[in-house]
C-alpha cells in the first residue's frame, strides 16, 4: 500500500496501539483518536503469552515488557477446593525457545505505557470519541464527539467491545452477558504476612475459578481475578467497586491456602464478563475492526488481548502489502477468523491448560509476523 496513504486508527487499546506502531514503522501516515481525556491506572493485571510478545519485539519494546513486568517461574493449574495441582508448565529457557518468547505478566497500565511510547510522537489524539463516519468511494471522514472531523483513507476500528465502528458499519448490538462476573483485588505481598505464593495459579473450582499472580519480578504486589456466577448486570456501568466481604464470600468454598491468599485484599471491583456471538463481518468499503470491535472472548484462556495484537500484525502486513484496502482486508479476515473462531470456542469451554494440553503449540508457537499470507478468495 502506498505509504503516503492516511490511516486513522479509532481506539488507543492493545489493539489499536500496537497496529498503529507498526504501520508507522513501515512508514505510513497514522493516527490513533481515543476517547479518553487521559489514562487512568485501572488496577488490573494481564498475561502476554509468547505468540504475543513476539509481535510487540517489533515495536522494539520487548525489553521494556521484560524489564517491567515478570517472566513467571511456572503456570499453575490446582484445584480449588483440594488445591492438588493438575497441570504445571514450566516457564524456563526450554519453554521460552519452544515458544519463541518468553511469557510474561505485567500491570496493564504499565504495558498501556509501554505501548504508548512505541507511538510516533504527536500521533495519540486523546478526548476524540467516534460519533458518525462519512463514507464516500475513495476516503472516510470520521466524525468525534468533540466537534472535529478526519478525512483518512482507510479507519481501523481498535474501539472494544463496545465498538463504535462496528454499531456504524453493521448496526447497533449490545454485547451478550455471560452470566459470569470477574471480580478483581490488587494489594501489597506485604499482606500475605510472610505466606508463600506462586508465581501464576489458575484455581479450578466447580462453578468459578480464579487467577492469582505477580505484575513484577520484585513481586511485591498481588493480582487475584475470580470468575463467579452472577444473575444479571444492567449493563449501564463497565465496573464498579465491590464490598470486601463480597469478594471473601466468593472464595467460602476454596482451600485454606486459596482463602488465606485472598484476605490480603483490601480494595476490590467486579464487571460483566460479556462477549458476543462468533461474528465473522470484519470489514466494509474502507473501514475494518480489530481485537474485542469484532470478536470480544472470554477471558478464561487470557487471549483476547494478544489475538488483538496477533490482528495487528496480520493487519498491519495485510495493508503493507496489498495496495487496494478491500484486498488487504479480504486476506486479513481470512488469515485471522479461522484461529481467532477457535480462541472464542476454546475459550468458552474454559479448559485451556486445566490439563496437558496438545494445542499449546498452536497457539503459543504462532507468530503472526510471520505467518503466510497467501490465502486466496
Ligand atoms: C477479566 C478480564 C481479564 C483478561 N485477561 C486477559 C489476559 O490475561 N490476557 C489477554 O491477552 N487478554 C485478557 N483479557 C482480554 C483483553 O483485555 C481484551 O481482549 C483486550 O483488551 C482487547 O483489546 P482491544 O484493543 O481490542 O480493545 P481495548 O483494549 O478494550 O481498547 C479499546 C479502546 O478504544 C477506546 N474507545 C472505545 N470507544 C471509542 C470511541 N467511540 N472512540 C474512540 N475511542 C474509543 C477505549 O477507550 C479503549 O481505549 C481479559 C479481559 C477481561 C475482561
Amino acid at each position: 500500500m502506498q505509504a503516503s496513504r492516511r490511516i486513522a486508527v479509532v481506539g488507543a487499546g492493545l489493539g489499536g496501539l500496537t497496529v498503529a506502531g507498526l504501520l508507522q514503522r513501515l512508514g505510513h501516515h497514522v493516527t490513533v483518536h481515543e476517547q479518553a481525556t487521559q489514562f487512568g491506572r485501572i488496577g488490573a493485571g494481564i498475561i502476554l503469552s509468547a505468540n504475543a510478545v513476539k509481535v510487540l519485539r517489533h515495536l522494539d519494546i520487548e525489553a521494556a515488557l521484560l524489564r517491567t513486568g515478570i517472566r513467571p517461574a511456572a503456570f499453575l493449574s490446582r484445584d480449588w477446593m483440594t488445591g492438588t495441582t493438575s497441570f504445571a508448565l514450566a516457564m524456563d529457557g526450554q519453554t521460552e525457545a519452544r515458544f519463541g518468547a518468553a511469557f510474561l505478566n505485567i500491570h496493564r497500565a504499565d504495558l498501556h505505557e509501554i505501548l504508548l511510547s512505541a507511538l510516533a510522537p504527536g500521533s495519540l489524539h486523546l478526548n476524540h470519541r467516534l460519533e458518525a463516519m462519512d463514507a464516500a468511494p475513495h476516503a472516510v471522514t470520521l466524525r468525534f464527539a468533540n466537534g472535529d472531523a478526519l478525512d483518512a483513507d482507510v479507519v481501523i476500528g481498535g474501539d472494544g467491545i463496545h465498538s463504535r465502528l462496528r454499531a456504524l458499519l453493521f448496526g447497533e448490538a449490545l454485547p451478550r452477558f455471560t452470566g459470569r462476573m470477574a471480580q478483581r483485588a490488587i494489594f501489597p505481598t506485604a499482606r500475605l504476612g510472610g505466606m508463600a505464593m506462586d508465581d501464576c495459579t489458575k484455581w479450578w473450582g466447580p462453578d468459578r475459578h480464579a487467577l492469582s499472580y505477580f505484575m513484577t519480578s520484585r513481586r511485591d504486589e498481588v493480582y487475584v481475578m475470580a470468575s463467579v456466577p452472577g444473575a444479571h448486570w444492567d449493563g449501564t456501568d463497565l465496573s464498579r467497586p465491590l464490598p470486601r466481604d463480597e469478594f471473601l464470600a466468593s472464595f467460602d468454598a476454596a482451600t485454606p491456602e486459596l482463602r488465606r491468599l485472598v484476605e490480603g485484599a483490601t480494595e476490590c471491583a467486579v464487571w460483566p464478563i460479556c462477549d458476543r456471538p462468533r461474528d465473522d463481518r470484519w470489514h466494509h468499503g474502507r473501514a475494518v475492526l480489530l481485537g474485542d470491535a469484532c470478536h470480544p472472548v472470554r477471558p478464561y484462556m487470557a487471549a483476547g488481548g494478544a489475538s488483538a495484537i496477533e490482528d495487528a500484525a496480520v493487519l498491519s502486513r495485510c495493508l503493507h502489502e496489498f495496495d487496494a484496502p478491500e484486498e488487504a482486508f479480504h486476506h486479513y479476515a481470512a488469515a485471522r477468523i479461522p484461529r481467532v473462531a477457535e480462541v472464542q470456542r476454546i475459550s468458552i469451554a474454559n479448559t485451556w491448560m486445566r490439563g496437558p494440553d496438545e494445542s499449546l503449540d498452536w497457539f503459543f508457537g504462532h507468530d503472526a509476523m510471520a505467518t503466510p499470507l497467501a490465502v486466496h478468495a
